[in-house]
């Protein structure tokens, strides 16, 4: 990191502390020749993640729009903003690790009902009915009994419900 004054190559970290909520590290430098001070933010680089939606079109991966989604899906209910958020910052972090910068919407949605279905019922089946386009009540009990931890369909019900669950994500996860 070359001084922004004399353009002196070395310099001296005086202090580092944690920045932008733990997302960056500042550092206070001082160069070795001038010994003018300067400030440097270190941070994750981000690796931009394509979406592969329904219809096989793709896009970047769009934190504000799965934000919107999920925020949708949580009004009235006790869901707070932070919440939503760490949600949403997990989801963004999982995508941020895997090796295939690659997604398809249907796994983004996915993630996101994984979260809610512990933290909040109505939020989850208010996501699942928008991005699972119900086409019936078997799919909606289905739902519902995937809160209950019992896997959706149930062994029984496989016979007389060979239709698959039809997969839409909503506009804002789209
Ligand atoms: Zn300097």
């Amino acid at each position: 990191m070359h001084c922004p004054f004399c353009q002196h190559p070395n310099n001296r970290v005086l202090e580092s502390r944690s920045a932008e909520s733990g997302r960056s590290i500042r550092r206070r430098r001082e160069c070795l020749r001038c010994e003018r001070r300067f400030t440097t933010y270190e941070r994750i680089e981000y690796v931009p993640v394509t979406v592969i939606k329904r219809n096989q079109e793709q896009e970047l991966f769009d934190r504000s729009k799965l934000l919107r989604g999920i925020v949708r899906a949580c009004e009235k209910t006790t869901v707070s903003s932070q919440v939503i958020e760490a949600i949403v910052d997990d989801i963004e972090a999982e995508l941020q690790q895997r090796q295939h910068r690659e997604v398809t919407s249907a796994e983004i949605g996915e993630m996101v009902l994984t979260q809610l279905r512990t933290i909040n019922e109505v939020a989850f089946v208010r996501f699942a009915c928008v991005y699972r386009q119900f086409q019936g009540i078997r799919d909606f009990t289905d739902t519902l009994s995937q809160l209950q931890g019992e896997p959706p369909g149930g062994r029984e019900n496989q016979a007389d419900h060979g239709r698959p669950l039809t997969y839409s994500l909503p506009s804002a996860v789209r």
